[in-house]
């Protein structure tokens, strides 16, 4: 469920009409809703009741400052992946003891600088990494808390370039390993071992595969215990899925992904850590763009608009279906057209939709593409010297631009031209 809605037949964000955002700040925007986000976050929150829990929001979905802000006021932890996330994390006032750093690139820096700005945990993903950590601790003279990121080897079942949980995969320690390698952390300096973390990939519409791997950390919990470990805290990763085609798609809600994570692991007393991105902001964004001109094609009519795939890359690296609907809506009767809806960008990649029925629509309409708000603005580019897109957040009946577009003196005067020219 998300807070955008028809009222009297104009698309709104909470309480503001869509079509006064894009008068304000033009087209193509990206706009987001406290509520949705806010009510995302405690659904997961509320799922992990009654044991020790930490939701720590995967910042790399949507990591505006004004939306970290918003989830960290709700008691949200972050987990990062890079360190200008955490720095991110740290400007928006979340304190060290809740940011988990994740990542199977891990720099000396980033160590370094997570170290002494304090870390919940380090989710560790190979056996160098784990030495550099330790002496760096050692070399600060602190200790730094680990989980160990196993590899299932269990299938997500969803588009490849997002599934991480199976032997073929970057991510992790072959669970099959995990006793010698936690052997070899308990003997390292300056770590200590506090648990076990798991992340089997994005978009999952089954629990099943989650069910497969939590029951495995549960094994592996139990066999580190009799090998002298004290785990006592499970990162179960991300990766819920969320309902792109809203027609046809119903991933599995937030309280039954909760009550699996009770049964699969909840006997174990061990604090439970969750990762989601998408399922926070990705039913609470939306990508706004205007209608450039309507073509017709030998056989089809492309509707080309304002946004393009350096907008939102979705559509064109992963195939995803996003649900686009215009912000003012269709009158009773009348009929939908097909349309291959298209950005401008020089390159057939550049193709939202092909033959999506939507009421006819002419040049100035606009059009909202649904689920837009994670991986989304933060995967955009200034590809084709077209500005990053501004971000917008609504509370109620209040709106604000949380980032502004550039001007194109600002884009180029971003580049540097050598003594010699
Ligand atoms: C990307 C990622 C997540 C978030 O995945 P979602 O599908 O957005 O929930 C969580 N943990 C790790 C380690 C990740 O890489």
């Amino acid at each position: 469920m998300d807070h955008f809605l028809y009222r009297d037949g104009a698309l709104h964000a909470e309480d503001v009409p869509l079509s006064e955002i894009a008068a304000s700040v033009g087209t193509p925007f990206y706009v987001y809703s406290t509520a949705t986000l806010e009510r995302h976050f405690k659904l997961l929150d509320d799922a992990l009741e009654g044991t020790e829990h930490l939701v720590c929001y995967a910042m790399k979905a949507a990591s505006n400052q004004a939306i970290l802000k918003t989830l960290a006021a709700l008691g949200a932890g972050m987990d990062v992946v890079s360190g200008g996330e955490y720095a991110r994390a740290k400007a928006a006032g979340v304190p060290g003891e809740r940011i988990v750093f994740s990542g199977i690139g891990k720099t000396r820096e980033e160590v370094h600088q997570a170290l002494t700005g304090g870390i919940r945990q380090f989710n560790v993903e190979s056996e160098p990494e784990m030495q550099v950590i330790s002496e760096i601790a050692t070399a600060l003279n602190v200790i730094a808390p680990i989980t160990i990121r196993v590899n299932p080897d269990v299938d997500a079942k969803t588009h490849a370039k997002i599934a991480t949980g199976k032997s073929e995969n970057k991510f992790g320690i072959p669970i099959s390993r995990a006793r010698e390698v936690y052997d070899l952390a308990a003997s390292l300096p300056g770590l200590k071992v506090i648990g076990i973390d798991v992340h089997i990939g994005s978009q999952l519409i089954d629990l099943a595969p989650f069910e497969a791997a939590y029951n495995k950390v549960a094994e592996l919990t139990e066999q580190l215990r009799t090998d002298g470990h004290e785990i006592s805290r499970l990162d179960l990763g991300g990766g819920l899925g969320i309902p792109y085609a809203r027609s046809n798609e119903a991933p599995p809600s937030p309280t039954d992904y909760g009550a699996l994570i009770k049964k699969c692991v909840g006997h174990l007393g061990c604090e439970i850590e969750i990762e989601p991105g998408r399922l926070i902001a990705g039913n609470a964004g939306l990508l706004v763009s205007q209608v450039i001109y309507v073509k017709s094609g030998e056989d089809r009519e492309f509707l080309i608009i304002d946004g393009a795939m350096n907008d939102l890359i979705r559509p064109a690296m992963y195939d995803a279906h996003h649900d686009i609907v215009p912000v003012v809506e269709s009158e009773v009767g009348v009929l939908p057209i097909p349309y291959d809806i298209v950005g401008p960008v020089c390159e057939s990649g550049d193709t939202f939709a092909k033959g999506r029925h939507m009421p006819p629509l002419k040049a100035g309409d606009l059009v909202a593409f649904r689920s837009a708000g994670a991986y989304g603005a933060v995967m955009a580019s200034e590809y084709n010297t077209r500005p990053l897109i501004p971000e917008v957040l609504v509370k109620g009946d209040q709106f604000a631009v949380i980032r502004p577009r550039p001007t194109f003196d600002e884009m180029i005067n971003r580049d540097t031209i050598p003594e010699w020219l």
